[in-house]
């Protein structure tokens, strides 16, 4: 059984067109999640920024602590120095200031350091926050794009269908079951149009008889890559 010259073509076409907006009604969502799992990953982000900021800040206050701490000992020391009643207590006392004013200034260096990079994480913090409002924005626009898309799309779909179910309308009623099953398998790839002898899908060379019934319009599957031959252009 033969069909009208063309026929299988527009087939494939529209089975393309098909797959084409069918793809683009897919990515949206896929889109809108990416966004999401960049929005999740700047939020970590944040959250860690926010958690390693508690630690130095916590840092700084024990140091701080600790200065205050060690300048009571201080002070101590020196009504003790002032009272002291022999060179070896005065010289024990000064050593213990000395040591102790060493250790305070050392730590009066790392509070300085501490503080210092409390500031640098709140700077990283704010950055932070400026990214993860970017995308949140980011995926808010891309949301509302694919949703002002989807409609269009969707009746694009819905018209192919329609035209998609006239074409196969003509195709004989014997092939009807393999090319379902093709369809299954392979979508918009189920038909492959024929260039000079050469299948366009699998590359196989028809055989001079398969080329004369092609061009009579004879329906005709691959016998390589099984899909449904159609004339090609050239
Ligand atoms: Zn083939």
């Amino acid at each position: 059984m033969s069909m009208a010259k063309g026929a299988l073509r527009s087939l494939h076409q529209l089975h393309l067109e098909l797959q084409e907006v069918h793809d683009k009604l897919g990515q949206g969502p896929r889109q809108i999640e990416a966004r999401k799992k960049i929005v999740v990953r700047r939020q970590e982000e944040l959250k860690k920024q926010g958690e390693q900021k508690q630690q130095l800040k916590m840092s700084a206050d024990e140091k701080t602590l600790q200065l205050k701490t060690n300048e009571g000992k201080i002070s101590e020391l020196k009504v003790k120095l002032n009272t002291c009643s022999s060179n070896r207590e005065f010289d024990i006392f000064r050593s213990q200031i000395d040591a102790d004013e060493m250790a305070n200034s050392v730590l009066e260096d790392e509070i300085l350091e501490a503080f210092e990079r409390v500031d640098g994480v709140q700077d990283a913090i704010g950055v932070c926050e400026q990214d993860l409002q970017a995308a949140h924005d980011e995926e808010a626009r891309l949301a509302k794009a694919v949703a002002d898309a989807a409609p269009g799309l969707q009746s694009e779909a819905d018209r192919l269908e329609g035209s998609l179910a006239e074409a196969e309308r003509e195709l004989p009623s014997r092939i009807m079951e393999q090319y379902r099953r093709l369809v299954q398998a392979h979508g918009a790839d189920s038909l492959a149009a024929v260039e000079g002898k050469i299948c366009t899908s699998c590359h196989t060379h028809l055989s001079a008889n398969e080329g004369v019934e092609l061009n009579m319009g004879k329906v005709a599957f691959c016998r390589s890559c099984g899909r449904l031959l159609y004339r090609g252009e050239k």
